[in-house]
């Protein structure tokens, strides 16, 4: 497994990881907003075929986007992503974001998420996804840990080490 890390490594905002294995299969972690201004064209991160339109390529599409919690900056371009790959998230971040239909039912949202429990691994292809619980603003933000080709990624969303649960 390696990863490409589109966005969020030297700022704030806009995270994106793609974890790809040896065979190409890929999963994308968060698809987020960037928080600095940037032209409409560079907005989505160039995930070969995450957002339509768009060549799909040889590599077709990701197996599945996995969001870490419900923030704008790790989140917010997720509506944006091919309704046909499947969404994976916190049951918190999964309420959050149903409450964001109500509320804002003009603004797009992603397709319901899948529910993905705290420290039960889950099969996604090749890769096994563990979400594991961390203190942060966002309701039950989830870091993930990915294992595939022997190698592992623990991907931390955000989390904060101060306040009631630090
Ligand atoms: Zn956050």
């Amino acid at each position: 497994m390696h990863l490409v890390i589109h966005r969020g490594s030297h700022e704030i905002g806009g995270s994106c990881v793609e974890c790809v294995t040896d065979d190409g299969s890929r999963l994308v972690l968060d698809l987020g907003l960037p928080l600095a201004p940037v032209l409409r064209d560079a907005l989505l991160p160039r995930v070969p075929g995450m957002c339509p339109p768009g060549d799909l390529g040889p590599t077709g599409r990701p197996l599945a986007l996995l969001l870490s919690h419900a923030h704008l900056d790790h989140a917010g371009l997720a509506p944006h992503a091919d309704p046909a790959i499947p969404v994976f998230a916190s049951r918190g971040t999964v309420a959050i974001l149903d409450v964001n239909r109500i509320l804002q039912p003009d603004v797009p949202t992603p397709a319901r998420p899948v529910v993905l429990p705290d420290h039960v691994p889950f099969r996604i292809g090749p890769f096994t996804v563990t979400a594991l619980p961390v203190d942060h603003s966002a309701p039950d933000a989830q870091a993930l840990l990915v294992e595939a080709g022997g190698r592992r990624l623990l991907y931390s969303g955000d989390l904060r080490a101060h306040g009631r649960t630090g």
